[in-house]
């Protein structure tokens, strides 16, 4: 599967200067996403180079931690024109890319930035301001991880108590990263009998209706 060339959303490849595919060290233990491309991502094709990536590498190395570490994607893969917010057809062609970065990376921890990620991640649709700071156990496509949802930092810039709580959830981070690894799919799949292969699952895994029956995006 390559992304380079996609063609799946006629506006975006359109539009785009770059496909940004996603950035860091392959062999992360966490891993962020966020949720599409800005300008300054689409024209130097890395994801969080711009304010919000600024904000992103402020706190990791409050936490101890450079961006070399942690491998950086997000759900598009394109920048949506004038930072428009993601269609819910270009998340849908979108994920796959999504799925084979986080099977081949195989974070212990994902941490979603914001709803986009969040909802897609989790395959439900709570907002971000419920759900960020829990950290849960999901498995998407082959790979089982703990999920801990926080706030989007470019939220984070314009909002001071916004960018309290992302800082809080933020340092709780070497916490989720201290937590045994979670179990792995096939244990998953041992408590709840065998499932059909379905892209982003709970965990324990139980029949989940389609993305859009459940009003993610
Ligand atoms: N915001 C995102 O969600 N992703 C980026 O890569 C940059 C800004």
């Amino acid at each position: 599967m390559t992304a380079r060339g996609c063609t799946r959303c006629a506006e975006l490849a359109a539009t785009r200067t770059s496909v940004v595919f996603g950035a860091g060290n392959a062999d992360a233990d966490l891993m962020f996403v966020g949720e599409a491309p800005g300008a300054n991502e689409d024209l130097q094709g890395l994801p969080f180079v711009g304010a919000a990536g600024k904000l992103l590498e402020t706190l990791l190395g409050e936490i101890g931690l450079s961006r070399a570490e942690v491998f950086i994607a997000n759900v598009l893969k394109c920048r949506p024109p004038g930072n428009r917010d993601p269609r819910p057809g270009e998340i849908e062609n979108c994920t796959p890319y999504l799925i084979s970065q986080i099977e081949l990376v195989a974070p212990r921890v994902i941490c979603t930035l914001g709803n986009f990620a969040t909802k897609l991640l989790r395959a439900d649709p709570a907002g971000i301001t419920r759900v960020h700071g829990q950290v849960e156990v999901r498995t998407i496509g082959s790979h089982t991880a703990r999920l801990f949802p926080i706030y989007h930092p470019a939220a984070a810039l314009y909002t001071p108590r916004t960018m309290e709580s992302l800082r809080e959830d933020f340092h709780a981070l070497p916490g989720v990263l201290g937590l045994p690894a979670p179990a792995s799919p096939a244990d998953a799949q041992t408590a709840s009998g065998p499932q059909p292969p379905v892209p982003v699952t709970p965990v324990p895994a139980a029949a989940e209706p389609a993305a859009e029956q459940l009003g993610l995006f």
